[in-house]
């Protein structure tokens, strides 16, 4: 038989097999829309029809009104976008959503005022006495003032709370009442690598600095959420991503993360109250002893268990302690994550990897390709997190592993520092993205929030397109710069693909979720400048709508 006629063939079966369904109207139709599909062509449409869940048909606004029943429900967008939901391939979302109602978010402040204005309105909300506490998500240069918060600031602005405010993983203020509270008297009472800060006169300022594992240890004595505050974050956290245009996210676990963590978003999972799709990831936890902790952990977990909205997705960010954050790791380092990764392989396991810098990253793709001549992996998806400075030679031998690479915006934040230290030639290419695509590497856009990173979507999508850092300097070059459909397809069906998910999600087509937000501005012809402004009026995750505003808050009571 000719391949036209088998053509054909298939063309009719899947009509006859489509008919007596289509018999059925859809529960919900948008029309009058400027619908990005992110579909192969990046095809517009003006109307979609929605049942069951998902899409079962884009056409004109005319046409789709057509297949409406009586009990249809019609959305009429009156012209604005529509984007498929956005999706966050690396945000500690369980980790952030878990004091989500108890923390105080300095996440987008323009100013130390009005940060300093969130903390004495967390002091007349939160109950009396309440630990204000500010995580992180900000950074010096978003402030017009240009520095950070003195302890004087901090007790002004909640003089009957004690405060913390965390800065990136090297700096913590913490007013008096807070040091009392953690029993912080001089550098002793310190944990192991930090130390109180001194000022020119030798007082302490209030501060604590240090390294990394320093200040995640100080961060550990602080009191946590009770579960129900867990639970409560978690939800009001989701609904601040769907907010925000979000659908979806991958969690790469996390610092200050361990398996009693989870129980938060596993009862919101139980209760049928999840609006955002998660694939989470297990990290090692315990140095040394890892390999047993993760095979304890995963025994009765194979990958990919769980359902569309709460899914295992395998091993990362961080795997052995000692392969964290380690540019030398020795043989035996070596040695022992190839054990686990290998192990992992075998098992059918994805896994994501946290790296920085590309003058090490060959230590890493070494033990990967090791483990892929012994048990292929081309078809787990693995994937390395960060690698602002990527060579195009690491980016190929990713390629050959069937690897993929998840982006973030740290460069937002971090590319002043990077092009001070690197060079204004080296900051031209960082993330290189463009090579990336061309090298054929799947890459998901994201944030890596909330402790560096503010989980802003479009200030993400804003700085993929101007590579401007927060204060404004624009330091990446047009060469890899991707345009505003790449950029969008990062964000979309690009971090599908790490959770396996991009036939279900991550574009509007036929057969796929109603996964999808209603922009109150257009994406695609607004200044870049104005991105970061862009909010969500409705979205949508399997067609339900989780989050809406005017005009359309009424549809949210009505649901
Ligand atoms: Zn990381």
């Amino acid at each position: 038989m000719r391949p036209l006629a088998i053509a054909q063939m298939c063309v009719v079966a899947t009509v006859f097999a489509a008919a007596p369904a289509a018999a059925q109207a859809p529960d919900t139709i948008l029309v009058n829309g400027k619908i990005l599909t992110v579909d192969q062509q990046f095809s517009t449409r003006e109307a979609l029809a929605i049942r069951d869940g998902r899409i079962i048909a884009l056409d004109t606004s005319a046409n789709i009104r057509k297949l409406a029943g009586r009990q249809t429900r019609v959305i009429d967008v009156q012209g604005r976008t529509v984007i498929p939901g956005l999706i966050d391939s690396h945000l500690h979302a369980i980790r952030a959503a878990q004091t989500f109602a108890t923390e105080v978010n300095w996440i987008g402040a323009a100013s130390l005022t009005e940060a300093l204005g969130r903390i004495s309105e967390a002091a007349r909300t939160m109950k009396p006495g309440a630990w204000l506490i500010v995580a992180g998500g900000w950074n010096v240069q978003q402030f017009k003032e240009n520095r950070r918060p003195t302890q004087a600031e901090l007790v002004a602005a909640a003089p009957g709370n004690p405060v913390y405010v965390q800065l990136g993983y090297g700096w913590a203020m913490l007013t008096p009442s807070a040091l009392k509270l953690l029993n912080i008297y001089s550098d002793a009472d310190v944990p192991a690598g930090g130390k109180l800060e001194r000022d020119a006169a030798g007082q302490p300022t209030g501060a604590v600095s240090g390294g990394q594992g320093a200040i995640i240890a100080l961060f550990d004595k602080l009191p946590k959420p009770t579960f129900e505050q867990q639970v409560d974050g978690t939800k009001k956290f989701f609904r601040e991503l769907n907010r925000l245009g979000m659908t979806g996210v991958y969690d790469p676990g996390g610092n200050n993360l361990l398996p009693d963590d989870y129980q938060a978003i596993f009862k919101v999972w139980r209760q049928h109250e999840m609006t955002i799709r998660v694939a989470y990831t297990l990290c090692g936890n315990t140095p040394g002893g890892e390999f047993e902790e993760i095979k304890n952990l995963v025994a009765l977990l194979p990958q990919g268990f769980g359902d569309d909205m709460l899914r295992f997705g395998g091993l990362g960010e961080r795997i052995t302690a000692a392969m964290n954050n380690n540019n030398r790791p020795t043989e035996a380092e070596k040695a022992k994550y190839y054990e686990i990764a290998k192990w992992a392989a075998d098992r059918g396991m994805t896994l994501t990897m946290h790296w920085n810098t590309d003058a090490s990253v060959g230590q890493l793709l070494d033990i990967f390709e090791h483990v892929n001549r012994d048990t292929p992996i081309g078809a787990l998806r693995w994937s390395v997190a960060h690698l602002n400075d990527a060579s195009e030679a690491s980016l190929r031998r990713m390629k050959a592993l069937g690897m993929g690479w998840t982006v973030q915006d740290a460069m937002y934040f971090g590319g002043d520092g990077y092009a001070q230290q690197a060079g204004a030639d080296a900051a031209r290419r960082v993330p290189p993205v463009e090579t990336g695509k061309r090298i054929g590497v799947p890459i998901g856009g994201g944030t890596d929030a909330h402790r560096v990173a503010s989980y802003n979507p479009f200030t993400s999508l804003q700085w993929f397109l101007d590579g401007k850092t927060v204060s404004g300097h624009a330091i990446r070059g047009p060469e890899e710069t991707p345009d505003r459909m790449g950029a969008l397809r990062f964000y979309t069906i690009g971090s599908a693909w790490l959770s396996f998910d991009e036939t279900k999600r991550g574009s509007l087509e036929v057969g796929k979720y109603a996964d999808l937000a209603v922009l109150s501005k257009d994406y695609m012809t607004i200044p870049v400048s104005d991105i970061h402004t862009i909010e969500s009026v409705l979205t949508m995750v399997g067609g339900n709508i989780v989050y809406a505003a005017r005009p359309y808050a009424n549809l949210e009571a009505a649901h």
